[in-house]
C-alpha cells in the first residue's frame, strides 16, 4: 500500500491538494478517500479492541483520524488537548485513533514527510524521546552542540545579535582548543556537533586542528563559515578542515553592492566567491566528500535576490574546473535574533541594524520567486540540493500564512533543554541558547549555566545547574537569544509537558517515531532530506 502510494503521481497530487488547503473531509477527494479508508479499516481490523471496534468503523472516526492526520502533517505542534476540544470526544477515544494512526507506516509517512510541517519533523524526531529528560531535571549530556570557536569578525551584518565591539583575545585560542578536545572526549560521537558563530570560526587559528580533534573522536563536524578569510593560505594552515564532513557559506548578497549592504565591509563578495572557488578546486583534489553549501537568509530586503544565487552557482562552477562545484543551498527564515528587537542599552548599538519582517504578503513574493527558482535549478543545476528553512519549505509550497514558529519567552523552561542542545564557545562557557553565545551580548550572561576547564567537564557543569541553581528569570526580550532551532525545541518541551498533563504523553500520541525511534542518524541534514 505504501509504496504504491507514494509512487502514483496522481494520488500524491491529491494528497498535496489535500493537505496544502484547511481540513476537509477526504469524501471530496475520492482517489484518496479509498485509500485512507482501505488503511484505516486493515490497522482497525488488526487492532484488539473488542466491542468498541464497531464505534470506530463508523464514518465519523475515520473522518477524525484523517483530521489528526492532516493537522499534524501541517502543525506539528498541535496539542492533544486542543485535539480533545474539537472532537469533543472522551481521551480513551482518541487514544484509540492515535492507536490506529501510530500502526499505520503510510500515516506516519505523510505526517513526517508530506505535509508543510516537514522541515519541523525533521528537527523534532531526533529530540522528542528525550523530552522526559527535560521535564524531569535528569542529568544527561546534550544530543547537539554548537561550537564557536571563533575570535572575532570582520563583518557587521544587520540582522546580527553579536556585540560588535566585543572580541576574544588571541591568547585564549590555545586553551579554547583544549576545551573542545575534552569536551570531545566526554561526549564522543553520542552528541551531535557543529561549528558555527559566534563570531567568524576562521578567525580562530586553531580552527583544522579541532576538526581533526573532533574527528578523532570520530564526530563528523560541519562548518558554518562566512568565507572571507577562507583564503588559500588559510587553508595551508590549517589541513584539519579537510576532515570537515560539510562546509556552509553564509551567502550575504549576490554583488558587491548587496554584500556591502548587508556586511558592510568593502570588497567582501568578490573575497568570498574567490575563496569559495579555490576552496572546492581543492576540495575535489584532496576530500570529494567533503559537501560545499551556500547558506541565504531570507530577508525582506533580499527577496529579489534569491533567483541570482543560481547565477553566482553558475558562475562558481564554471569556474571550478576540476570537477563538483556547490553542493547544495540553503534558504533559511529570518528568527530575529536583532531584527525583532529594539536595542535597550548602549551596549547593543550597532553600525546599523535592519528592522523589517516577512509578512504574508512578502511571502506571496517570495513564493513567486520560488517557482521559477525551482524551474531554474531543475533545468541546470540538477545535482544541487535545496534545503528550504522551517516556514520557508511552506511558502514554496504556496502556503503564504505561516511565519516561523516563535515561542514567547514567558513559555520557556525553567532551566531551558542542556539536555538537548548547548552552544559553546572559546573560553569554555556554556551557553543555554545558541544565539546567547555571543561574546559580551547585552543581558546573555544569565544564560551562561557554567565554563568548562582543566578540572571539571560537561556533565558536572550540566548537573550543577540542575540541581543547585534557580530557574532562569525570562524578560519579555530573551528570545533574542533563541535562533530558530532553539524555537523549535523550547516548543517540543511544552507540547510534551502538556500532552503529559493531559494523560497523553507522546508515546500515547499519534506519532510513533516521536517515541519510538530505534537508529537515529543525527547528521546535519543541509544535503540530504533523509530524515532516519
Ligand atoms: S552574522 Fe556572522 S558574519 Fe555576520 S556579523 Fe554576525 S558573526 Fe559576523
Amino acid at each position: 500500500m505504501k509504496d504504491y502510494f507514494f509512487e502514483n503521481k496522481k494520488i500524491k497530487s491529491v494528497l498535496t491538494t489535500w493537505l496544502d488547503q484547511e481540513y476537509i473531509e477526504t469524501s471530496n477527494f475520492p482517489l484518496l478517500n479509498e485509500v485512507f479508508k482501505k488503511e484505516y479499516l486493515f490497522i482497525l481490523s488488526q487492532l484488539k479492541l473488542g466491542n468498541k471496534k464497531e464505534l470506530f468503523i463508523n464514518d465519523s472516526y475515520f473522518e477524525k483520524a484523517t483530521y489528526i492526520i492532516h493537522k499534524f502533517s501541517n502543525n506539528p505542534w498541535i496539542l492533544q488537548s486542543e485535539i480533545l476540544d474539537y472532537f469533543k470526544i472522551n481521551s480513551g477515544d482518541l487514544l484509540i485513533l492515535n492507536d490506529i494512526i501510530r500502526s499505520s507506516q503510510l500515516f506516519q509517512d505523510i505526517i513526517l514527510k508530506e505535509g508543510i510541517g516537514k522541515k519541523y519533523w525533521n528537527s523534532i524526531i531526533p529530540f522528542a524521546k528525550n523530552t522526559d529528560l527535560v521535564l524531569n531535571k535528569k542529568t544527561s549530556l546534550p544530543k547537539r552542540i554548537v561550537i564557536f570557536p571563533g575570535v572575532s569578525c570582520m563583518f557587521f551584518c544587520g540582522f546580527c545579535g553579536r556585540n560588535q565591539s566585543a572580541k576574544y583575545p588571541m591568547s585564549s585560542v590555545a586553551n579554547g582548543t583544549q576545551i573542545f578536545k575534552n569536551l570531545f572526549e566526554e561526549t564522543k560521537n553520542n552528541t551531535l556537533y557543529s561549528i558555527g558563530g559566534g563570531l567568524e570560526p576562521t578567525t580562530n587559528p586553531q580552527l583544522g586542528e579541532i576538526i581533526e580533534l573532533a574527528n578523532k573522536s570520530n564526530i563528523r563536524m560541519p562548518l558554518i563559515t562566512n568565507g572571507y578569510s577562507l583564503t588559500e593560505n588559510f587553508v595551508k594552515r590549517n589541513p584539519g578542515i579537510w576532515k570537515l564532513d560539510s562546509l556552509r557559506l553564509s551567502l550575504y548578497g549576490v554583488d558587491e553592492d548587496s554584500y556591502y549592504f548587508i556586511t558592510r565591509l568593502k570588497k567582501s563578495y568578490s573575497m568570498v566567491i574567490k575563496n569559495s572557488i579555490n576552496f572546492l578546486k581543492l576540495r575535489n583534489e584532496i576530500n570529494p566528500k567533503l559537501k560545499f553549501g551556500l547558506n541565504f537568509i531570507v530577508i525582506p530586503e533580499n527577496i529579489d535576490q534569491v533567483l541570482k544565487i543560481l547565477n553566482l552557482v553558475g558562475e562558481i562552477n564554471n569556474n571550478v574546473t576540476n570537477g563538483r562545484g556547490v553542493d547544495f543551498i540553503t534558504l533559511r527564515d529570518d528568527f530575529q535574533s536583532a531584527t525583532g528587537h529594539e536595542e535597550i542599552a548602549d551596549e547593543e548599538k550597532k553600525k546599523y541594524k535592519l528592522h523589517s519582517k516577512m509578512d504574508d504578503k512578502l511571502r506571496e513574493k517570495l513564493f513567486k520567486v520560488l517557482n521559477e527558482f525551482k524551474k531554474i535549478r531543475e533545468k541546470n543545476f540538477p545535482d544541487l540540493h535545496i534545503d528550504y528553512g522551517y516556514s520557508i519549505f511552506a511558502v514554496s509550497r504556496g502556503v503564504v500564512s505561516q511565519g516561523l514558529n516563535m515561542i514567547e519567552s514567558e513559555r520557556l523552561p525553567d532551566y531551558g533543554y542542556p539536555q538537548l542542545s548547548l552552544a559553546i564557545d572559546l573560553y569554555g562557557d556554556v551557553f543555554l541558547y545558541r544565539e546567547a553565545g555571543f561574546l559580551e551580548r547585552f543581558g546573555n550572561k544569565k544564560f551562561i549555566i557554567g565554563r568548562l576547564n582543566e578540572k571539571n567537564n560537561l556533565e558536572e557543569i550540566i548537573e550543577n545547574f540542575l540541581n543547585n541553581s534557580s530557574p532562569i528569570k525570562y524578560d519579555k526580550s530573551d528570545t533574542k537569544f533563541m535562533d530558530s532551532f532553539d524555537h523549535v525545541l523550547g516548543s517540543i518541551i511544552n507540547q510534551a509537558k502538556e500532552d503529559k498533563d493531559a494523560q497523553i504523553p507522546f508515546d500515547k500520541g499519534p506519532i510513533l517515531a516521536r517515541s519510538n525511534l530505534t537508529k537515529l542518524n543525527l547528521g546535519n541534514n543541509w544535503y540530504t532530506d533523509e530524515l532516519i
